[in-house]
């Protein structure tokens, strides 16, 4: 299927590694030229590399910069010559217990996981309504659906950026003009951050991470971890063409963990 996008231009935030990563090979694989941002330069010219060896005929701009900074956003955001697709991606807030975190904690997984995506969106949604064109989806998490309990940062941070991408879909200058704003919940990917938490996991407890993450996938009704590849094509079909007419929705990607039957 031909998702109708090439030549469009993405922002894909966070795109270094893990899901971002995976969000910015599909695209770059249908033809859109992406900007990917990442604080980490290394990482990052090694990923625009790979993306200009996936598709020569897509251009890939790279900018290393702390996305959740007004700074590191007005760069990603000088760099797109015209954003016609807006991933929106950060790291996750730390896990732990409520009592431990202070104001500045929450203000950090506001600013990280609510704030920046909300800005980056005012920054360019009203140029999409303006040409008739133009996908936002933003990377949350399963744990807006289904709380988990040591998440309690990603939990609130998230739901409020969840809360407020709701009403925004369906306004008609948005809706009516092209203009889709979609969430990808994920569930338990093999990302560095998964295998980073599992490994804190196996620390604690003794076992070793090879056990920790079997017992982990046998949880999972797929008996696995999701991959970034697939991850990513769920998310260019939602910035595709024929997705027109899918705002405002929360799609999880969980292997069936969640649940509910909505
Ligand atoms: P990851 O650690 O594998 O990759 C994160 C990427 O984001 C890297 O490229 C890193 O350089 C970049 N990054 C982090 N903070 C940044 C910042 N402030 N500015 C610019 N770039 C930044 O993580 P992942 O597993 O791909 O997770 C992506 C998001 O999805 C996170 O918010 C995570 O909490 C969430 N999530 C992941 C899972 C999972 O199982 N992997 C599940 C639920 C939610």
């Amino acid at each position: 299927m031909d998702l109708g996008i090439a030549g469009r231009w993405a922002l894909v935030c966070a795109a270094s590694r893990g899901l971002g990563r995976g969000c910015a090979q599909a695209l770059v694989r249908e033809g859109v030229h992406v900007v990917v941002t990442a604080r980490g330069e290394p990482a990052l010219q090694a990923t625009a590399a790979e993306l200009r060896a996936l598709n020569p005929a897509a251009e890939v701009r790279a900018v290393a910069g702390d996305i959740t900074t007004p700074e590191g956003r007005a760069a990603a955001l000088a760099a797109c010559p015209q954003v016609d697709i807006l991933v929106n991606n950060a790291g996750g807030p730390p896990p732990g217990d409520f009592r431990d975190w202070d104001r500045a904690a929450w203000l950090a997984a506001l600013e990280a996981n609510m704030l920046t995506p909300i800005e980056l969106i005012r920054a360019v949604v009203d140029g999409m309504a303006e040409r008739g064109w133009g996908r936002v989806v933003n990377i949350t998490s399963a744990a807006v659906k289904a709380p988990i309990d040591s998440l309690g940062l990603s939990n609130g941070a998230r739901s409020g950026l969840t809360g407020f991408v709701a009403g925004l879909a369906r306004q008609p200058r948005l809706a009516s003009r092209n203009v889709t704003i979609n969430n990808l919940l994920p569930g338990p990917f093999d990302t560095d951050r998964l295998r980073a938490t599992m490994a804190g996991a196996a620390q604690r407890s003794g076992q070793p991470l090879d056990e920790v993450m079997a017992a982990r996938r046998q949880l999972n009704p797929a008996r696995r971890f999701g991959d970034a590849a697939e991850f990513g094509a769920a998310c260019a079909f939602l910035c595709s063409a024929q997705a027109g007419y899918i705002t405002g929705q929360n799609l999880l990607l969980d292997g069936g963990a969640y649940p509910g039957t909505f």
